[in-house]
């Protein structure tokens, strides 16, 4: 499910320095930019949310490092 990316969104993502991206993920492998499941991670990347348009994306196989 895609959401719509707000000014809310943004203020909180910051304040409670959320964390939802590959680049955060167990299962990502940052040498080769891929995830270990196959996933696709283009829409879960980080530097995809520098576009205030984006909509957001939560990976349903997200796990913390
Ligand atoms: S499981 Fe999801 S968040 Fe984790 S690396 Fe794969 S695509 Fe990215």
């Amino acid at each position: 499910m895609k959401i719509v990316q707000d000014e809310r969104f943004r203020e909180q993502r910051e304040h409670f320095r959320l964390r939802f991206n590959c680049e955060y993920c167990a299962l990502f492998d940052e040498q080769r930019e891929t995830c270990a499941h196959g996933y696709p991670t283009t829409e879960h990347r980080e530097a995809r949310y520098a576009d205030p348009d984006a909509s957001i994306v939560f990976c349903k196989h997200f796990e913390l490092t």
